[in-house]
């Protein structure tokens, strides 16, 4: 391997498949005609099938953020109010995004190490019965958690809220049913859980979610991020160019080959092969004495946060297996930057033998340091 080519098991980016890498060199193609506006709308088909959802779906070209925004600043104005608990960095983001729009977030904030509970929800809710919207990171990344997003959604809807939800690393890799939950907003991206390209995040916008972009209060999107000039685009041109800008086709063909082979596995065969290198590596690790970041109730089949062994140098560790091994893991984050790490099992992470090398390694670390 070139000095660069290091095997990532960090909660993203995801190292991807020598196939999907093929498609990304291939010559650019253009972004509209016949046969790109099939493969377009196939590939929007299919991550309808991924959210669960026969809402319209758009592939935001840009980050996981950028559709992020977009789900916030189409439907609310500045001055309106957002329920955003957080339990971690996404979180943390969901409130910077809003403040950055003139948007008031309401804070939540559970204990460390914990899932946010409905509960809390409820509180705030009662609270702010103005509150427009919640939204919501189903699964934190920082902290390997899950979050209670289809109980949220209830709420939400009952309280005549809208639901938003980052699901950038948890759609294709966990439980997650956009219709079945009635969730009005929800974003993902291609190199988390679906083991494609960066570039392009989807999202999955519903008809209350339509209905308040419409609603004639002066939303601060601008342009490229209202999702009404996505729509627009879709239909007006829907034969020919289905969005506004020029595309990143070997993106979006990469993105393509990618969520057709997680269907061709079969979606749940994909969340299970996850979950089994989430259970191995949990207890691989808690074999070796380590402590797991939050109890297994919570736990992300995505990610798994470990606080490292007493008297360890969790710095020192991660950097032998990058220096020696060619192998990266995440840092802690936040108050646990210097004591925790993280071990990401999407794409090439989940395959048995990356698993099994990585526990392996770690096993002869522990032995010779400690
Ligand atoms: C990775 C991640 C993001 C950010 O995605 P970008 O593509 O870097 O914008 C947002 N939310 C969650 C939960 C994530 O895991």
């Amino acid at each position: 391997m070139d000095s660069a080519d290091e095997l990532l098991l960090i909660p993203g980016p995801v190292s991807i498949d020598d196939e999907i890498l093929e498609v990304l060199g291939r010559p650019v193609m253009a972004h509209y005609g016949d046969a790109w506006t099939e493969l377009y709308h196939r590939t929007v088909a299919n991550m309808q099938t991924v959210f669960r959802t026969r809402n319209e779906v758009h592939l935001v070209f840009g980050p996981g953020q950028a559709a992020i925004e977009m789900a916030i600043a189409s439907v609310l104005a500045p001055g309106d109010k957002l329920i955003a608990p957080s339990n971690g960095l996404f979180g943390d983001r969901l409130h910077m995004v809003a403040n950055a729009h003139g948007i008031e977030a309401v804070r939540i904030t559970p204990p460390p190490r914990e899932a946010v509970s409905v509960e809390s929800v409820r509180e705030a809710l009662d609270q702010h019965p103005d509150a427009r919207a919640v939204a919501i990171v189903h699964h934190e990344t920082s902290m390997g958690v899950m979050n209670p997003v289809r109980e949220i959604a209830e709420l939400a809807r009952e309280r005549g809220a809208l639901t938003i939800v980052d699901a950038v690393s948890s759609a294709g890799g966990t439980d997650l049913d956009v219709d079945g939950w009635e969730i009005d907003l929800c974003v993902t991206t291609g190199n988390k859980c679906l083991a494609g390209p960066i570039g392009v995040a989807p999202i999955a916008i519903g008809p209350r979610a339509i209905a308040a972009n419409e609603d004639g209060r002066p939303k601060t999107a601008g342009w490229y991020l209202d999702f009404a000039t996505w729509r627009q685009h879709a239909e007006m041109w829907k034969t020919w160019h289905p969005h506004p800008t020029t595309m990143p086709t070997n993106v979006i063909r990469a993105l393509d080959v990618s969520v057709r082979r997680v269907l061709e596995v079969g979606l749940d065969e994909h969340i299970r092969r996850q979950r089994a290198a989430r259970d191995t590596v949990r207890e691989g690790l808690r074999e070796m004495g380590f402590e797991m970041m939050v109890p297994d109730e919570v736990a992300s089949p995505v990610t798994t946060a470990a606080l490292g062994l007493r008297g360890m140098d969790v710095h020192d560790y991660m950097r032998w297996l990058l220096d020696e091994h060619d192998l990266r893991i995440g840092g802690g984050l936040g108050p646990w930057a210097d004591s925790a790490f993280r071990v990401g099992h999407m794409g090439r992470a989940k395959e048995p033998e990356v698993v099994d090398r990585y526990l392996a390694l770690t096993q002869e670390y522990i032995q010779s340091r400690t």
